[in-house]
């Protein structure tokens, strides 16, 4: 296996009328091909902003650290050399294909051309890609339908669409910012099997963000866990599940539907409201909503930020009061 995507120490900074927002704090995470990497958080968790910041699409913040494309540093690099990676070596899919679709084309214009600035050719051999893709994501009848405009597909179609552009230029790394939340849950599962066949089919590496761990339960090899902007627990899939570690990860997961549940037996969720990122809470971010710390309050929760630590091979974690944490 080889490593597509390697991000040291990201860290990003907006300024705002309010002041200075440290929206994410130093991660650490890559991508190898043929693998999918999970960024789980809940809304304002840095996921988001973090898969901007590695497209460079950061317009307007201060980002620092790192970012590895398969050996090359993007960050600091010239407009042009990112661009032309954009679109065409790594690709992103948003969750609402209706505001990244342009609603006066039809899908396979918008496909054409997309192709089209990054290989060049014919507008009709572009056509002809852009109908090939179309199938390739299963869109019934893919000449016909590519003649369609987007309000014309259903959400779960406009999704495939969306894929479909993101995969015309054959990218090496697809980043996925919650692609199925608007789609029920049949349709999400048919389109994360699609990517997850096309994954297997062109060795795609693939950084799926999403606030559901259920959707990094059917798709993810590795996790990453955010929280107020940093990282609070890092591992494989399997451990994360089988072993979490952090109490916002346990949190996660209690919040999670389960197949054995019993009927009546209302969700879980994690009580208390994301951190401020402006004014963020002193120590670890996740102090005022802790079971752990509310049980039985300890300085080592609100002096310095807890940083992640390796408790288990290949697992680290950022809580404090990890007996397991050796300093690594
Ligand atoms: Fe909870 Fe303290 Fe661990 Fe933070 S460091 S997750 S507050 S126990
Ligand atoms: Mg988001």
């Amino acid at each position: 296996m080889s490593t597509l995507l390697e991000v040291s120490d990201l860290q990003v900074e907006f300024n705002t009328a309010e002041g200075v927002v440290k929206a994410v704090k130093g991660v650490d995470f890559s991508v190898e091909r043929g693998r999918t990497l999970g960024i789980v958080g809940e809304s304002g968790s840095g996921k988001s902003v973090t898969s901007l910041a590695v497209m460079g699409l950061h317009r307007g913040a201060k980002v620092t650290g790192s970012v590895k494309f398969d050996g090359t540093e993007l960050l600091g690099a010239p407009d042009e050399t990112v661009r032309k990676l954009r679109g065409r070596r790594m690709a992103m899919v948003f969750q609402d294909a209706l505001t990244s679709l342009h609603p006066y084309f039809t899908i396979g214009d918008q496909i054409a051309e997309a192709y089209r600035e990054h290989h060049g050719g014919t507008r009709k051999a572009a056509l002809a890609r852009a109908v090939e893709v179309l199938g390739d994501v299963g869109i019934p009848e893919p000449a016909r339908r590519a003649g369609e405009h987007p309000h014309q597909f259903s959400g779960g179609m406009r999704q495939r669409a969306m894929i479909a552009l993101a995969l015309s230029c054959e990218p090496d790394l697809i980043i996925a910012d919650e692609p199925t939340t608007a789609l029920d849950v049949t349709v999400q599962a048919q389109v994360l099997e699609l990517l997850m066949k096309l994954q297997q089919d062109r060795g795609l590496g693939i950084v799926m963000i999403t606030h559901d761990l259920g959707v990094i339960a059917r798709v993810a090899d590795e996790v990453l866990v955010m929280y107020g902007g940093a990282a609070a627990e890092q591992a494989s899939a399997d451990a994360l599940f089988t072993t979490p570690r952090h109490p916002y990860t346990q949190g996660l997961l209690d919040s999670l539907p389960r197949v054995d549940a019993v009927e009546g037996e209302s969700l879980r969720s994690i009580p208390g409201s994301p951190p401020s990122l402006l004014a963020p809470p002193a120590g670890c971010a996740f102090h005022p909503r802790c079971p752990v710390y509310a049980a039985k309050p300890s300085e080592l929760c609100t002096g310095e930020r807890p940083l992640l630590r390796l408790v288990a091979e290949g697992h680290r974690n950022a809580c404090a009061l990890d007996p397991d944490g050796a300093t690594s």
